[in-house]
């Protein structure tokens, strides 16, 4: 990767309450810092809160938040608004993300704070065949479907790019969504490429016997296929943090472990939030927020400082 990438000190991948505090207390301790991800695709965007202490009023989720991503801005964050899809450590112990508009950035420390999914269709079929055709995660379990026909589900970047995955893999892919909330760039491979897209549609049922064999839309339309990839909102954390071995809690083996400093088991990355378990508050997603930016802004300057 070449030097000239948009370097950091901190990567806060998530814009949610955890995200938006990490970022602040990151960035007055004069970390340069990125932050990735919306505000309108936190949980606590829809959510009326009345439960956050000092606050004795019912607060809209979606008023806090774009406070929040105002006061971080004022003291020196940068909010990127894009959904991070890959993420890799190199020699040097720098990490370099790759986010959907095409870019690669790069930070000496990242806080993952990218909460939980929801991601279920809630269809007939799905809880039936899953791990029988039905998968939540294109890079675990694409490879068992060389040569298959697959459909992949869901109107945000990590469909389109399990798509674009799959391609490599599959007979022949089918996208399902809604409608498509991606950046420019997704949306250009998407066109160039010879997926099958199924614009403004749902899927009713997923067919099958001893495992999948067709997908039913709700204009009725089947797509005969072996796999059904249902990738709702944006890549999943755990699949994210799966490419950097981050160990999970081991009770659960759904949340990232942390010790009390928000430390992962890879120095360097931190976490906070949903992300590493309940109870899912604003208030602990708050806290743990702190914590990890105050850390990892300490980190990343330690290191930089090593190397210059
Ligand atoms: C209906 C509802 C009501 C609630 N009511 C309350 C309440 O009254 N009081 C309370 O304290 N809590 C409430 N909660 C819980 C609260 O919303 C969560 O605990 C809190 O939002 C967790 O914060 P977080 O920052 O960990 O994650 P989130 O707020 O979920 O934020 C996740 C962020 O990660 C980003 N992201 C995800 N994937 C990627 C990716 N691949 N790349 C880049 N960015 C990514 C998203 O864009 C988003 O910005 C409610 C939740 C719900 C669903």
């Amino acid at each position: 990767m070449s030097d000239s990438l948009s370097e950091f000190d901190v990567i806060i991948l998530g814009s949610g309450p955890a995200g938006l505090q990490a970022a602040m207390h990151a960035a007055r301790a004069k970390a340069n810092v990125a932050v990735l991800g919306r505000v309108q695709r936190s949980s606590l965007y829809k959510a009326h809160v009345e439960n956050y202490c000092c606050m004795d009023a019912t607060l809209s989720g979606g008023d806090i938040l774009e406070q929040g991503k105002h006061q971080a801005e004022r003291f020196g964050a940068r909010f990127l608004e894009h959904d991070v899809l890959g993420i890799d450590r190199e020699e040097s112990g720098r990490f370099a993300i790759e986010v959907e508009s095409g870019e690669r950035l790069a930070a000496w420390s990242l806080i993952l704070a990218m909460g939980i999914s929801r991601n279920r269709l809630h269809v007939p079929g799905e809880k039936e065949f899953l791990g029988k055709g039905v998968s939540y995660c294109v890079e675990c379990d694409g490879n068992f479907f060389r040569d298959e026909v697959v459909v992949v589900v869901g109107n945000e970047s990590a469909a389109c790019s399990g798509a674009l995955h799959l391609l490599l893999i599959a007979g022949e892919v089918h996208l399902v969504y809604d409608h498509l909330d991606v950046s420019e760039h997704l949306r250009y491979q998407i066109d160039r490429s010879n997926i099958h897209e199924h614009a403004g549609c749902k899927v009713k049922t997923i067919l099958g016997s001893t495992g999948v064999e067709a997908v039913v839309l709700d204009n009725d339309e089947k797509i005969g296929a072996a796999g059904v990839f249902i990738e709702l909102g944006a890549k999943g954390a755990l699949e994210l943090a799966g490419r950097l071995n981050i160990a999970l809690d081991p009770d659960s083996m759904k949340y990232i472990a942390t010790n009390k400093k928000q430390e992962t088991n890879l120095a360097g990355v931190y976490a906070a939030g949903d992300i590493c378990g309940p109870p899912w508050q604003m208030a602990k997603a708050v806290g743990e927020g702190c914590i990890a930016g105050l850390e990892a802004s300490a980190y990343a300057k330690q290191v930089r400082s090593k190397k210059s």
